[in-house]
């Protein structure tokens, strides 16, 4: 047995905002989409995600850029998937979770998917004839990401989300119970071998658990840069500064001061 963790998620290259109803979305506007694994730089996934909600908590201008500027490094918080269940597309009513952008409860499927494709008459239910190269994954992420269809998300709920995130850094110890439980889940696959299989259903579950695991460290590995003030992942325990650069500034602030 094998443990395998599927988290690909996909970027596209360009993103801009766009209005339907009077409501603001971030919205792919390019051809090509990529697809790439969030955990080989988790936790400055998790910093950088921090620092934004740390921004917009703090800054009222230039939001939504700090917003896009996220995007295009790391593609869409997969808000729809996060807070139902990944088979949704093959049902005709969809459980949504509880959750900090709408009310839970059952719905239809085609109500709840309407609001994440606002641009483009989208029929959840159809299947699919070709892939777009999500390994061992429901075909929902398939449609998700395919360029034509336009996977949306609400700037105001992005928003919601990174400020609720940065609000747990300074969040007393008995608060932190309230966090996002994070939506893991598995399955046992036996398309070679018979493996388990982990998957995290959305970007905004791998940012979750990156903080659920950072927070409950002993090392308390989530810092403020001595420098720069930046929150970062300190790998190294002693380690009090985001980068090489900000220590050697620091530094050589420091030996100025003296003379
Ligand atoms: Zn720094």
């Amino acid at each position: 047995m094998k443990n395998n963790q599927v988290s690909f998620w996909a970027r596209n290259i360009q993103y801009r905002t766009e209005s339907h109803n009077g409501t603001e979305y971030v919205v792919p506007v390019s051809e090509q989409t990529y697809l790439y694994n969030p955990l080989e730089n988790e936790y400055e996934l998790l910093s950088d995600a921090l620092n934004l909600g740390r921004y917009l908590t703090e800054n009222d201008t230039g939001q939504k850029e700090n917003v896009l500027d996220f995007v295009r490094k790391y593609g869409l918080l997969g808000i729809m998937t996060d807070i139902t269940d990944s088979d949704l597309d093959s049902n005709e009513q969809v459980i949504i979770h509880e959750n900090i952008f709408m009310e839970s409860g059952i719905v239809s499927t085609s109500n709840f998917t309407k609001q994440f494709f606002p641009f483009n008459e989208v029929d959840i239910l159809r299947p699919l004839e070709f892939k777009l190269g999500f390994k061992r994954r429901g075909t929902i992420y398939n449609k998700m990401f395919l360029n034509g269809w336009q996977y949306s998300e609400p700037l105001e709920w992005m928003i919601k989300y990174f400020k609720y995130l940065y609000s747990f850094m300074t969040a007393e110890k008995k608060e932190l119970e309230n966090f996002n439980k994070p939506q893991l889940t598995y399955k046992i696959d036996i398309q070679r071998e018979i493996n388990l299989v982990c998957e995290y259903v959305s970007l905004k579950a791998i940012i979750d658990f990156a903080f659920a695991k950072a927070v409950t460290d002993e090392r308390k590995p989530l810092r403020y840069c001595k420098h720069c003030d930046k929150i970062f992942y300190a790998g190294d325990v002693r380690s009090e500064f985001c980068s090489p650069r900000c220590r050697n500034q620091f530094n050589v602030y420091k030996s100025r001061a003296k003379h």
